[in-house]
């Protein structure tokens, strides 16, 4: 088996990939056609020359866009079932999904209606696939810590196969202290921590997420490593990073993939997983992400394979799951080796 091969066959686990950025630029058109709703694409080439971003306030902008397609919950089945199909095909077994409900919520849809679509949607392809997924909710920043406290009040009524909560959106003019209590709130009740930060901020944005929101996992985390400081707390407080290499340089938020900072936070000691975020905004999968490493940034097979166990160990999996899955890993990489030689 050749590298290639072996990469793509290598198991893989999915920490930070949002629903509505996995959206086809085929199952997008079909929804504008089946909907009605009006926009202004014509065809799928234009929504494919409208994924190219100047920057991340363009990216947002684009994404907003997306957003005001999807006028009826029931297409939140659909996107997540083939969020989940394009990852099981890259062996991803187990997906922490992003989905931001207010996004959707103050374009009228209904939070609960979408909430059941998108577990009718990893019901489906758990049953096809055999990949299990858990939900993470995206607050967005950009709305506000009362609007987040509100959304906090719809998980609690409905919390179906919610394990996190997290804030994305734009971090400039949006930082993270304004959201301690929110997020002190969100443990209270037994969800995981999470933020977006250092992705379109400096490593200042990541010291709130740290020191005030006292997050798990920090997504991105990229310019945290301008700030040796910042990188030791991040370390001896046990936080991994949710790295997004691709996102990250089609976003300009690195120039080039060489120049991610993947390594040095491995070499301080900090857990990283490898994702995608918008697969489909940003044309990767999962596969693509583990393949960029080694030819960009020379991982190794086993050293992706690392990156693969720690995404168990960092997941927000119970701890029986996480040894079982971690079993099953193991054994597919033998299986996987030992073909290879
Ligand atoms: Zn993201």
């Amino acid at each position: 088996m050749d590298k290639v091969e072996t990469i793509k066959r290598l198991p893989k686990l999915e920490q930070h990939v949002h629903i509505v950025g996995s959206t086809k630029p085929e199952t997008l058109m079909g929804i504008i056609e089946d909907s009605g709703a009006k926009t202004k694409f014509n065809s799928i080439d234009d929504i494919k020359q409208f994924f190219q971003y100047k920057d991340f306030p363009h990216f947002i902008s684009v994404y907003s866009t997306v957003n005001d397609c999807i006028i009826d919950e029931k297409y939140f089945e659909r996107i997540t079932y083939e969020m989940l199909e394009s990852d099981a095909a890259s062996n991803v077994k187990h997906v922490e999904a992003i989905f931001s409900p207010n996004d959707h919520v103050r374009r009228d849809l209904d939070y609960g209606k979408m909430l059941d679509a998108v577990n009718k949607g990893i019901k489906r392809a758990k049953r096809k696939f055999g990949i299990t997924c858990t939900i993470r909710v995206d607050l967005v920043r950009n709305y506000g810590p009362e609007t987040a406290m509100k959304e906090l009040d719809w998980i609690k009524k409905k919390d179906d196969n919610i394990v996190a909560v997290d804030i994305g959106g734009s971090e400039d003019g949006f930082p993270p202290e304004p959201y301690e209590k929110v997020y002190k709130k969100a443990k209270d009740r037994g969800l995981h921590l999470v933020a977006h930060a250092g992705e379109a901020s400096g490593p200042e944005s990541v010291w709130g997420a740290v020191k005030t929101l006292g997050v798990e996992r920090i997504g991105h985390g990229t310019t945290a490593v301008k700030d040796p400081a910042l990188l030791k707390e991040i370390r001896e407080r046990g936080i991994s990073i949710e790295t997004c290499p691709v996102s990250n340089l089609r976003t300009g938020a690195i120039k080039a993939l060489n120049e991610h900072p993947i390594r040095s936070f491995i070499k301080q000691g900090i857990k990283v997983s490898v994702n995608s975020d918008d697969p489909s905004m940003f044309n990767t999968d999962m596969n693509n992400e583990y393949l960029q490493l080694n030819n960009q940034l020379g991982f190794s097979v086993d050293e992706l394979m690392r990156i693969s166990l720690d995404s168990i160990e960092t997941s927000f999996l119970p701890a029986k799951k996480k040894a079982e899955m971690r079993k099953e890993f193991l054994k597919e990489y033998r299986e996987i080796v030992s073909r290879k030689a």
